[in-house]
């Protein structure tokens, strides 16, 4: 049996690149959810792979797992926008880091990029600062939504016969001569030929489980803020020059139709500081002005939050074999790892298992590669919807109204295995608009108690602790 500990968006695309040999592949996810990890707070950017610097793994995996998007995106069903981004300079200074950027992606082996003019940049971009001089433009940057493809990965790793575990947290390892036993936090144990740890943000102490010594990760927080839907204020991603530690705080359109202002970059202490700062987003705010200085902070903003990177010393992504063997640890795995993740998976199967440990993989003939997702009714056109009404009349009855959801699409994601109000806001996109859940939150906790028979007190916003109702006062 092969055990894969963490059901980020790494860990899921591992476990579904390994369901596709014959081999029993066990995914293990300590929190109640796939994806609600690191791979739920960030930019959710396709990079391009032009800025990571030659040589290192950050740099071979990004630009492959910018191209694996296309495969991947039809094989899960998830949507990957391939909008663009450009890095924008505005003074003299800048226009020589843009001409660095440019030597970088050539020692990247990475050509699809131009640059642009202002006339160019500003004809694209009519929102952006007038100032702006010059562009480093890469068309094959997108945008997709990581959760949803942490959440599709193990779908299809359970259709094909794999295992996904929830609330299954890894605590300890007893070394059993060439296997391991894998001791859980609620008591269970499993005896494992070979284990993936791809615990993001505590790989690092995972991997002490094992006996190895990793890079330390630290958290380095970034703010966001969330504009509603109402004003398209970019086409494509607008990146300013970036800094040592990041690509600098950005502008972005989501997947859904909003934007994202951010992130900014501040070590924390705790890997469980998620908090939102008054000083960390008014940098944020300065910041994002810079680019498109008619960002709406007082009527537009829906949301804030914070994401953590798993960041190391080394800077770069630590994957390989452990000292006692028999172990893979993915650890370090910062941006740009959602980009990579696809190609993480493949440099962990086809090199580190199949080349380097000499494992022996063998095809499987019966592997389902492509996985259905239930479209966003509002997204398909009429026609279409209207066949799904007059087939199940849930098809229109709309439970949330920002991001026009109904109830059958939510009948969908509770079949597919979502019990909290964050499983179908990340799968399904209710809650996730203008109102944020004020709305349609005892809806939904109402249509999941009736499709599960829990009781509407045992159903939680998304961790353990997170319930939204005490206790029953009156029939909802
Ligand atoms: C602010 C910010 C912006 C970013 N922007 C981008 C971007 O635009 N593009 C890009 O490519 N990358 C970006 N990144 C990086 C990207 O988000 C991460 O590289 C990626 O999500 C890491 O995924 P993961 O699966 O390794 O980690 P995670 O998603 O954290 O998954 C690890 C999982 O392991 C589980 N786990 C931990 N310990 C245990 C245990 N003991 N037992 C069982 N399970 C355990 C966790 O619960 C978690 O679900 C950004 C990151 C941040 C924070």
């Amino acid at each position: 049996m092969i055990a894969v500990i963490g059901g980020g968006i790494v860990g899921s695309l591992i476990a579904r690149e390994l369901n596709k040999y014959e081999k029993d592949v066990y995914l293990f996810e300590a929190k109640n959810s796939i994806g609600i990890g690191v791979t739920k707070g960030n930019s959710g950017i396709i990079h391009g792979g032009y800025d990571d610097p030659p040589g290192t793994l950050r740099a071979k995996l990004c630009h492959m797992g910018n191209k694996l998007y296309e495969e991947i995106s039809k094989e899960l069903s998830i949507e990957v926008l391939r909008v663009g981004s450009h890095v924008v300079a505005f003074n003299e200074e800048e226009l020589k880091i843009i001409d660095e950027i440019e030597e970088n992606a050539i020692k990247n082996n990475m050509k699809e990029y131009k640059i642009l003019d202002k006339k160019d940049v500003l004809d694209m971009e009519p929102l952006l600062n007038k100032d702006v001089l010059k562009s480093f433009y890469c068309p094959i940057a997108g945008v997709t939504e990581p959760w949803e493809v942490a959440m599709q990965a193990a779908k299809s790793i359970e259709i094909n016969g794999g295992k996904v575990f929830k609330n299954k947290k890894l605590v300890g390892v007893n070394k059993k001569s060439e296997k391991y036993e894998l001791i859980f936090e609620d008591g269970s144990s499993y005896l494992t030929d070979l284990v993936i740890n791809a615990c993001g943000l505590y790989a690092d102490e995972v991997a002490k489980l094992f006996g190895d010594n990793l890079p330390l990760i630290f958290p380095v927080k970034g703010e966001y803020f969330l504009f509603g839907k109402d004003i398209k204020y970019s086409n494509s991603i607008i990146f300013p020059i970036p800094t040592p530690l990041t690509k600098g705080c950005l502008v972005v359109p989501t997947v859904d139709g909003g934007f994202l202002a951010g992130p900014n970059a501040q070590e924390v202490k705790s890997k469980k500081d998620f908090s939102t700062t008054t000083e960390g987003l008014s940098e944020v705010r300065e910041r994002s002005l810079k680019l498109i200085p008619s960002l709406d902070f007082s009527r537009n903003v829906v949301k804030v939050f914070a994401g953590l990177r798993p960041e190391t010393k080394i800077k770069d992504f630590h994957i390989d074999v452990g000292e006692r063997g028999n172990v893979i640890h993915v650890s370090g795995i910062r941006s740009p790892g959602l980009t990579a993740a696809p190609a993480i998976a493949k440099y962990v199967v086809e090199y580190l298992i199949a080349e380097k440990m000499h494992i022996n993989l063998k095809k499987r003939k019966d592997y389902t590669s492509y996985i259905e997702k239930m479209p966003h009714l509002v997204e398909t056109d009429l026609v279409y919807w209207e066949r799904a009404i007059n087939e199940d009349p849930e098809a229109g009855e709309m439970i949330c109204f920002c991001n026009e959801v109904t109830k059958k699409e939510i009948k969908e994601a509770i079949r597919s295995g979502a019990r909290t109000i964050d499983d179908i806001k990340f799968s399904t996109r209710a809650s996730f608009g203008e109102c944020q859940g004020s709305f349609c939150t005892s809806k939904i906790l109402k249509i999941i108690s009736e499709e599960t028979h829990l009781s509407p007190t045992e159903i939680k916003q998304n961790e353990e602790g997170s319930w939204i109702i005490a206790s029953e006062v009156r029939t909802i």
